[in-house]
């Protein structure tokens, strides 16, 4: 009578979770697991801490809700807290499991933590199977071979848009078959060596962690409020919960999958029919996927200071009190630096803002680009390996953008749009 574990990371869902799927189908008893990994927890070799607090509330917050929804289906989450090569065995002799379903990983340490544990689990005659969760397009249907996809975005979309499909969703198991899973219990901040948040009341939205929220937010964004239907025309704004989806904390712990939006957005087309806003959804996330695909081909080198292009850095240590202006939002610039102290009191900042304030530290501050990706990678709560590192190269004219330098101007962004200094002036004021 097999028993298996399902290892959840950043696929903290039910829905399309093809790993939990198949390890149900597949097994007469079904174990759910997530390790509290210390390699997240502490300092990069940049200085910054590899998860800071609002992206580590949200994971707490992301279990808490597996467990209950679990718990409805009469299992739960057992938590350990470890190495993942250590832990996964441990658990795994214990419930005397022979095989671990996955999600498949694509960034550098991550597949690196894979291989280990596939390793060590190996060596006690457990097996492990690796599923691809996290993309819109799923790896095995893309037109092109690993080696061949193309490093300009628009040839990569038009390629994908003409000729492959998205995959339907996996639905939400009915039931779980799974032994008595003893009642979890969660570290707080603290005991990850973080400091509790108190979340500034300017902020565009709460966000909190868990499928069950997700689905919320995804159901208000485009049923609710039918703010997607305007979403082209909103996406670049900086005020306010709609002017985009903030879809992204939920995508990137996996709470959401981009396929469920996908086909969550056909519907509301199938009912109201679609225009240039609902494409545009599925635009941005097919840029979600190319990073993903982009990490795939070019592997380690997105995270390099010459990238992908082997450029010469500018400068190998960054001045830290320029970097400290930066991140305070004490430049002087008052459009980068409103963008930036939104980002230090709330752990999210628009699209819009992060494409400034990552040319200015390029470009106007002259700084490594790797030190200001790896602040995001502390600060953001949807910070997202391939999305962050492959934006940052972009940015940086190491990645793939094909234009030389992508410089922005902040003054004439500023103009463009915060014309009337509203989100400067919420911003730049004391809390
Ligand atoms: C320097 C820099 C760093 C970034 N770091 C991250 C990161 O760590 N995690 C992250 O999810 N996004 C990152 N982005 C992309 C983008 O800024 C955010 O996805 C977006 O602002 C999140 O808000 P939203 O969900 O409301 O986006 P929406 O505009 O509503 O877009 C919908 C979804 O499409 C995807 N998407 C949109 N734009 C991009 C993009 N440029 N690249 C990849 N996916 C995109 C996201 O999953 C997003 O949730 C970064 C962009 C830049 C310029």
């Amino acid at each position: 009578m097999p028993t298996s574990i399902v290892w959840f990371k950043t696929d903290l869902r039910l829905h399309d979770n093809e790993a939990l799927v198949k390890a149900i189908q597949q097994n007469n008893s079904v174990v759910p697991v997530f390790c509290i990994d210390d390699d997240q927890f502490g300092k990069t070799k940049f200085g910054f801490e590899k998860t800071g607090s609002f992206r580590a509330q949200f994971l707490l917050e992301s279990l808490a809700d597996l467990d209950t929804q679990l718990r409805k289906l009469k299992s739960g989450l057992v938590i350990v807290r470890g190495i993942p090569e250590e832990e996964l065995p441990r658990v795994a002799r214990l419930y005397n499991a022979k095989k671990v379903y996955a999600k498949k990983e694509v960034t550098t340490d991550e597949k690196k933590q894979e291989e280990r544990v596939v390793a060590a689990l190996w060596k006690q005659g457990c097996m492990v199977e690796t599923f691809s969760t996290s993309t819109l397009y799923h790896a095995e249907d893309l037109p092109f071979p690993l080696r061949g996809i193309p490093d300009v975005f628009t040839t990569f979309r038009k390629k994908i848009e003409k000729e492959a499909g998205i995959r339907p969703v996996f639905h939400k198991p009915d039931s779980i078959p799974s032994p008595i899973i003893p009642l979890m219990e969660l570290p707080s901040l603290e005991e990850l060596g973080l400091e509790e948040i108190a979340l500034d009341s300017r902020a565009a939205i709460t966000f909190k962690g868990g499928e069950t929220e997700g689905l919320k937010r995804l159901n208000d964004y485009i049923f609710k409020t039918e703010a997607i239907a305007t979403y082209k025309e909103t996406r670049n704004g900086l005020l306010g919960k709609n002017y985009s989806s903030k879809f992204s904390p939920w995508l990137a712990m996996g709470c959401l999958s981009p396929r469920e939006v996908y086909h969550e957005v056909k519907k509301y087309e199938a009912k109201n029919g679609a225009n240039k806003s609902t494409y545009w959804m599925i635009f941005e996330l097919l840029w979600r996927d190319y990073f993903r695909f982009m990490m795939k081909k070019h592997r380690n080198k997105l995270f390099l200071s010459g990238g992908i292009k082997n450029i010469a850095p500018k400068l190998s240590k960054p001045n830290a009190e320029v970097l400290q202006r930066w991140i305070n939002g004490e430049t002087g610039q008052d459009f980068i630096d409103a963008n930036m102290r939104e980002l230090k009191l709330t752990g999210f900042m628009s699209n819009r803002g992060r494409q400034n304030v990552a040319s200015y530290l390029c470009h106007e501050l002259d700084t490594d680009w790797r030190y200001g990706a790896a602040y995001f990678e502390e600060i953001l709560i949807d910070y997202d390996p391939s999305s962050n590192w492959g934006n940052w190269a972009y940015i940086a004219g190491v990645g793939n953008d094909p234009r030389v330098e992508r410089h922005f101007d902040p003054q004439k962004q500023a103009d463009d749009y915060d014309a009337k200094k509203t989100y400067r002036d919420l911003w730049l004021q004391e809390a």
